[in-house]
């Protein structure tokens, strides 16, 4: 279990020290800004569909190890899927960070999604977790204005 906690650990500070997709996009189909003010996370999330699939998705600005992290993650998991496809992996996500879910599932169908089921025990940093997907979320719904945690 402690090898598998390191291994959480792992995914988010090489996510956190090399955020994947980390830049502003030059040609959005809709960008929406989130801002978690407990902690002071601040992030633009990027994206661009093509019909319905998410053909590029980016996101830019400041926070925390662990909002950082899962904004990367959360990039890289959803780049090239559709929006049906792209909302169960956003409701995998919150029911795992939540605690909604008490089995983890196979870990091939949450993935690195377990690296931040630890938060769950912290509802501070629920916020932190979880602020890009929900910016995400909007963005894909087409709504412009912007997003708090609070
Ligand atoms: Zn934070």
């Amino acid at each position: 279990m402690s090898e598998l906690r390191e291994l959480y650990q792992e995914v988010i500070l090489d996510h956190n020290r090399n955020p994947r997709n980390f830049r502003i996009m030059e040609h959005p189909t809709a960008s929406v800004e989130g801002y978690n003010p407990l902690c002071g996370d601040h992030y633009t999330v990027y994206l661009r569909m093509e019909g319905d699939r998410i053909a590029d998705v980016s996101f830019q600005g400041a926070g925390c190890a662990i909002s950082k992290a899962s904004a990367s993650v959360m990039s890289q998991l959803l780049k090239g899927k559709t929006k049906a496809e792209a909302e169960k992996i956003f409701e995998t996500f919150h029911t795992l960070v939540t605690g909604k879910r008490e089995d983890m599932g196979s870990i091939e169908e949450v993935g690195r999604l377990a690296a931040f089921a630890g938060v769950r025990e912290f509802p501070a940093r629920v916020k932190c977790a979880s602020l890009a997907w929900h910016t995400l979320k909007a963005a894909l719904e087409g709504e412009s204005k912007n997003v708090t945690t609070e």
